[in-house]
């Protein structure tokens, strides 16, 4: 296993790598929100460190052009674009939009990242408030990804805001960003990213014997509950654990449900590998959505690798049960034992 990892570096390398020994070289930075840990393996520092400094500028560009939480990126920009005047988007964005589009469909709604005025009549970042039903009505008639129009025919790439509708990056910014890491073939030497609650690695050179990552308890998002090995893609989890509100006496986390514009509150987190990683983003938050019954089936009729931790107390030692599908077990047949007495597939179940 590791020798077939390392063969995949260049011979010249691989052989600076062995002679020097390898170091781990880390840094911690903010952004996107949250704290981003880099990790490179390297013959050297002075190397690592060059290479940590572009993925760092690599996830500010990122930040920069599509948060959500700022006026003047170009998705802040386009979110105040006058209803009906079509924005040019950048290719990035140009190639973005269609995938969205795809899991928004794919998810039936689940995931829809044209929340923002849902997001804003909960008070989703201002600690949380029940909107009166008409609030709400009002929020729903502008929510959802089919009040903008794309447009990218005849080497132009457009989006036209149809109505008062905003978009949210909130659930799949952060894969973007880590998407962007895996593509640049200039981050040659292997890496792992952490931005909370997201972990991807390098593709192109892989680490040998893959990244040791962890899996946290559905609330308790400070303990792990799995360790896992990561090789390839990435692991995203949702969960109500870290920003959780109480609001008239009700949990509500900040995830809600496009479809009827409720704002959740699961205890049970959804956890999704995929070798994309904004897909990995997009899909734990849409998973986080329709909850382990529906979700599980969702996953397992995709061919996704996907876990739902639940907090419990019978029975386990580390706090959590758990329900994955049939390749996420596979994928991680190291999670299997670490969780209650077994993690159930639906080999054994069958799809609910
Ligand atoms: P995290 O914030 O921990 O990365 P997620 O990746 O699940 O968690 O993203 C949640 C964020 O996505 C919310 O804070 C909000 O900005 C936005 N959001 C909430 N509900 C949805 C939804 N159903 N579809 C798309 N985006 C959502
Ligand atoms: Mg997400």
């Amino acid at each position: 296993m590791g020798l077939v990892a390392l063969g995949t570096l260049c011979p010249l390398f691989l052989h600076s790598l062995l002679a020097a020994g390898p170091m781990e070289v880390e840094r911690t930075v903010y952004l996107m929100g949250t704290r981003a840990t880099l990790v490179v393996t390297a013959p050297d520092r002075v190397v690592a460190l060059r290479q940590l400094d572009r993925m760092v500028r690599s996830l500010e560009q990122t930040e920069a052009t599509l948060s959500t939480w700022r006026q003047s990126t170009e998705l802040g920009r386009l979110n105040r674009q006058p209803v009906g005047e079509p924005f040019e988007v950048g290719s990035d964005v140009c190639a973005l939009w269609p995938i969205l589009i795809r899991w928004h469909e794919e998810t039936s709604g689940a995931f829809d990242p044209a929340v923002g005025a849902l997001i804003e009549a909960w008070g989703l970042r201002e600690g949380g408030r029940r909107p009166s039903a008409t609030e709400l009505t009002a929020a729903r008639a502008v929510s959802g990804l089919r009040h903008f129009a794309f447009d990218s025919g005849s080497g132009a790439c457009r989006v036209t805001r149809l109505g008062e509708v905003t978009l949210d990056a909130g659930a799949f910014g952060k894969g973007e960003a880590l998407r962007r890491l895996q593509a640049d073939r200039q981050n040659g030497l292997p890496w792992r990213v952490d931005l909370g609650g997201q972990v991807a690695v390098s593709v192109a050179t892989r680490r040998p014997g893959g990244w040791p990552a962890a899996i946290a308890h559905p609330v308790r998002r400070g303990e792990s509950v799995i360790d896992i090995v990561l090789d390839e893609g990435s692991l995203a989890t949702s969960g109500a654990s870290e920003r959780a509100f109480s609001v008239d006496g009700v949990r509500i986390a900040h995830i809600l449900d496009p479809r009827t514009g409720e704002a959740l509150y699961r205890r049970e987190s959804a956890t999704v590998w995929h070798q994309d990683p904004l897909v990995a983003d997009l899909l734990s938050t849409a998973l986080y959505v329709m909850g382990p019954e529906a979700g599980v089936h969702f996953a397992e009729s995709h061919g996704l690798a996907a876990l739902f931790l639940a907090p419990s107390t019978e029975g386990t030692s580390n706090g959590a049960a758990a329900r994955a599908t049939a390749p996420f077990a596979r994928r991680f047949p190291e999670a299997t034992g670490q969780v209650f007495d077994q993690i159930e597939t639906s080999v054994q179940r069958g799809p609910s």
